[in-house]
């Protein structure tokens, strides 16, 4: 039995209601009791973190939570605002414009929350500072600019299943999501980009960007690699937009959930940093997807807690310990009573290689109590 001292608290609300009790009145009791207006907010510029959806994926958080945070952090002094960085494969997520697109599509956007969403990584994704932590696989993450320039950090995070990291939580919204474009390549890939000859049509965009000077046209006109001056900063990914530089998949799940939790170490590095988990629309797969498939268990509640660690590991205890929704995807993967659901769904993943991590280098602890808010 772990003594509180050991632990790091985790706070949990249910979805029970009653008149003159909703939804946001719980989750701003949560925020409150859980220790969020302990950080000083005056004049301070606070970045809350959340995955405004793919358009088409409806599992996203309802911008109406993000509201009720949001005006906590005014009450306190701070200045707001949503923040993501964009992706790496192709989707309506990819730079800022597009990003933006999704997310006033999704609802996210002044009139519903009550401020202003800025793309972490700037226009193509190219905006980053490297934050020299010297970590056992990321010499110095790359952390989209705005996030870095944020004097505070609060992620708030859709708790589901993940193909890469078997469940996203909060580390997952903060390692993978604050990278840059450049610093997603770093987690995905094992190795440097390829040009995809077919694709490219000698637009030079990214040899004029190489800052190496690592690309030229060969004699088919076509942009070629030269590896012994690439570095691997996934510059000319992020900047071709013909899919001709591409990304090789190649990391292995354990070091790519271990990279995940150093990305996220660097995100709150040096700053006051808080966390929400919504145990809500548990799908199986990320929010990245254009669709969300059927929850594997019913709604759960909203988690709070200071130690982002505590928090994921609180996450998955619950969706483990919850009864199964069979007519899921859970069914489809073989799962059997008592099973991991995360392994299940998605057997290559290994999260709790990312949680051992994150420990290891000092992002949190694993270790947790649950506290009950009414
Ligand atoms: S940016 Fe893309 S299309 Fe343009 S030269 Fe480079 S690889 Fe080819
Ligand atoms: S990954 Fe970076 S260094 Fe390598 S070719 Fe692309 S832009 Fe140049």
């Amino acid at each position: 039995m772990e003594t509180a001292k050991e632990a790091s608290p985790v706070y949990f609300s249910d979805l029970r209601t009653k008149q003159g009790k909703g939804l946001l009145d719980k989750l701003g009791k949560l925020a409150v009791q859980a220790g969020l207006q302990k950080i000083n907010f005056q004049r301070k510029l606070v970045a809350l973190k959340v995955h405004f959806g793919e358009p088409g994926n409806l599992a996203y958080l309802r911008p109406n939570y993000l509201a009720v945070l949001v005006k906590l952090v005014r009450e306190g002094g701070g200045a707001p605002f949503l923040t993501d960085c964009s992706t790496l494969y192709s989707g309506r997520r990819t730079n800022a414009v597009d990003h933006l697109q999704a997310a006033e599509e999704n609802g996210f956007n002044r009139l519903a929350v009550g401020c202003n969403v800025i793309i972490g990584d700037g226009l193509k994704g190219t905006e980053y500072r490297q934050i020299p932590l010297h970590l056992p696989h990321c010499e110095a993450p790359k952390i989209g600019s705005a996030i870095v320039d944020a004097d505070v950090l609060i992620s708030v995070t859709h708790f589901k299943g993940h193909e890469m990291t078997g469940f996203g939580g909060a580390l997952k919204n903060l390692g993978m999501g604050c990278g840059s474009r450049g610093g997603k390549l770093e987690m995905h890939s094992a190795s440097k980009p390829r040009i995809v000859e077919k694709n490219c049509t000698a637009c030079m965009v990214c040899i004029r960007a190489c800052a190496h000077d690592a690309l030229r046209l060969n004699k088919d006109r076509k942009a070629e690699i030269q590896y012994d001056r690439c570095v691997g900063c996934g510059q000319c990914v992020a900047l071709c937009r013909f899919n001709a530089a591409q990304v090789l998949w190649d990391e292995s799940a354990e070091v790519a959930c271990q990279k995940v939790a150093e990305y996220a170490l660097a995100a709150v590095h040096g700053k006051p940093h808080f966390h929400f988990s919504f145990l809500l629309d548990i799908s199986p797969n990320c929010d990245c997807w254009d669709l969300n498939d059927r929850p594997i268990v019913s709604d759960l509640g909203f988690l709070a807690s200071a130690d982002p660690v505590a928090l994921d590991r609180a996450g998955v205890d619950l969706v483990n310990q919850a009864s199964p929704l069979l007519d899921s995807a859970l069914s489809e993967a073989g799962w059997k009573d008592g099973e991991d659901k995360f392994t299940a769904l998605h057997p290559k993943t290994r999260w709790q290689a990312c949680l051992d991590h994150a420990e290891r280098i000092g992002l949190g602890r694993q270790r947790y109590q649950l506290v009950k808010v009414g």
